[in-house]
């Protein structure tokens, strides 16, 4: 059920059940009422017929040996009390006895029967001041003693100060036609009032219901866009406080979380660039920038497996500077240091991509060349060599002179890289032997 339906409902309900709840208990009281007054009206004047027959003949034994009450009361006629007769539907129910002239004889009689509706006939029992019945209406004894609850309710009949006698009102009495139609002209009017609150209600339920609907569909929209990932999202700030002040805080919410992402993603940016920065020193020479010798012995292996596995040649490289400590002696060790540089910067810039060059110790160099014969190596290497001495060092120092002796090895039958290098680092050192600057490969 949607919302906008449950909310008609409610509505719906909470109205009726307004309009059923006062206009029924307007309608009681307004029954009770007239009921009331209805009795208090007939009341009136059955007391005035009894007071008047009474004062007339002194007492009730007297007044009834010269004449029956009911004689007496017709001759007293409408004017004892009523303005006009009652018509013939309040006559049925006269508050007297049936025939014997006075209401209800003692000894009993048709006044005190039902009426066709269930509901016992409206009549008067009259007592004398001790509560014994004079006039039982058919239903009490005469003489008898009234019962307790009888003599409770007993409307006395006070005359010169002395209660004389009592009259008790019984049975329902009919609403008169003027009543009946005023209660008509009531029930119509409920019913009014209730097409009336149901219209209302329909129009303001779908009225509210369509306003909230909308909103709540808006952030609806704006929460499925921030699962999407997209956590920037404003809706309106419009409608019921409630409402308002859940878009505020919606619209809060979304920006606090955007911006959060966006520190996040910042300093997840900066912790990668500083782990590749970390990484990258971690693999390289301070000095000269080129590979470290842990980060060549890792790839040394890979790259001569690799070898090995697709029967492709490879070379190693062993090259030593020549005389370095005596560069270092003679010019300062700053100047030892721009030699290292210029070397690996020399070494960097003849490689390949595929190729690896590392500083492998002091003024030490080692390179692999994947895919390359020991012929092709050593022409490579013996380029390096003439480049390095005809290198102008003399604008570093006018007397510096640098030279590198070179050891190859393509023998990938010899095991492993380790033992290639071990090979390399031989022919080196018998380059070294031979006269330094120069290339041995085996
Ligand atoms: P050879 O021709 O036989 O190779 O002689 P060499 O003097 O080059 O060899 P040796 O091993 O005797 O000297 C190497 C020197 O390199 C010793 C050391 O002080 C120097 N050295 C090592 N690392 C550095 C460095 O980072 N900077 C500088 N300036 N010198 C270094
Ligand atoms: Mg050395
Ligand atoms: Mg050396």
């Amino acid at each position: 059920m949607s919302l906008r339906l449950k909310f008609v409902l409610a509505l719906l309900f909470s109205s009726l059940a307004s309009v059923a709840m006062v206009g029924g208990m307007a309608y009681m009281q307004l029954t009770s009422k007239f009921d009331s007054l209805r009795r208090q009206q007939v009341s009136m004047h059955f007391k005035s017929a009894v007071t008047d027959y009474l004062t007339k003949y002194g007492n009730w034994q007297a007044a009834s040996a010269v004449m029956p009450f009911r004689q007496f009361m017709d001759q007293q006629g409408p004017a004892n009390g009523q303005q006009q007769r009652p018509p013939p539907q309040e006559q049925q129910q006269r508050p007297d006895g049936p025939d014997d002239g006075p209401p209800g004889p003692p000894d009993g009689g048709p006044a005190g029967g039902q009426r066709r509706g269930g509901e016992p006939q409206f009549r008067f029992i009259l007592l004398d001041a001790q509560y014994r019945v004079l006039l039982g209406a058919g239903e009490y004894e005469h003489n008898s003693l009234a019962p307790s609850d009888m003599q409770r309710d007993a409307i006395p009949i006070v005359i010169n100060d002395k209660v004389e006698a009592y009259i008790s009102p019984q049975g329902v009495l009919a609403l008169g036609k003027q009543d009946i139609e005023y209660l008509a002209a009531m029930r119509e009017a409920l019913g009014y009032g209730a097409a009336a609150a149901t219209v209302l209600a329909i129009a303001l339920g779908l009225l509210l219901g369509n306003g909230l609907s909308a909103a709540l569909r808006q952030l609806t929209g704006a929460v499925k866009a921030m699962r999407a990932g997209a956590l920037r999202q404003q809706v309106a700030v419009e409608g019921g406080a409630e409402i308002v002040t859940l878009a505020t805080a919606f619209n809060q919410m979304s920006e606090e979380l955007a911006q959060s992402h966006e520190a996040l993603q910042q300093s997840n940016q900066t912790i990668l660039e500083q782990a590749n920065k970390l990484k990258e020193m971690s693999i390289r020479d301070a000095l000269t920038d080129l590979y470290n010798r842990r980060h060549f012995d890792e790839q040394a292996q890979q790259m001569f497996e690799q070898s090995v596995r697709h029967g492709h040649p490879m070379t190693v490289v062993m090259g030593d500077i020549d005389f370095f400590k005596r560069i270092n002696d003679t010019y300062s060790h700053a100047t030892g240091d721009v030699v290292l540089k210029q070397i690996a910067e020399i070494l960097r810039t003849h490689m390949r991509i595929s190729d690896v060059v590392a500083r492998y110790g002091g003024e030490e160099f080692v390179i692999i060349l994947p895919e390359t014969p020991l012929p092709q190596a050593a022409a490579l290497c013996d380029k390096l060599r003439q480049v390095i001495e005809s290198f102008p060092w003399t604008n570093v120092h006018p007397e510096l002179r640098v030279t590198m002796s070179m050891g190859l090895c393509a023998d990938v039958a010899a095991g492993t890289v380790h033992a290639m290098l071990n090979k390399a680092d031989t022919l080196l050192y018998r380059a070294k032997e031979q006269g330094r600057n120069r290339v041995c490969f085996g």
